[in-house]
């Protein structure tokens, strides 16, 4: 399922700020595009990064979340992009094998 992104401001740049209205989520980003073309996986479904996986984690051995927590998840999610290491792994893959 793809986030439900409503429009929180327009940048300077031109680009759209946009927020995930659904629950568990929140996810917030910066598109070229508007909230109704801009698709991600929505976090409520499937970890999003490091920072979910940890969250889940964390969840399983029934530790509470705290608010820096909540801060930290966000900033490894951003760190460790599991969208961003998909995009990587074929380039890295690619050179990796033809060196
Ligand atoms: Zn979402």
């Amino acid at each position: 399922m793809d986030c439900d992104y409503k429009l929180i401001s327009t940048l300077p740049n031109g680009m759209f700020h946009l927020k995930c209205q659904r629950k568990g989520c929140g996810y917030e980003t910066d598109s070229m595009y508007g909230p109704a073309l801009t698709h991600t996986r929505c976090e409520k479904d499937s970890p999003r990064g490091l920072g979910d996986t940890v969250a889940k984690l964390a969840k399983i051995l029934g530790i509470k979340q705290c608010g820096g927590c909540k801060k930290r998840q966000k900033l490894l999610n951003r760190l460790v992009s599991y969208e961003k290491v998909a995009k990587m792994l074929p380039v890295f893959i690619r050179r990796y094998f033809h060196n």
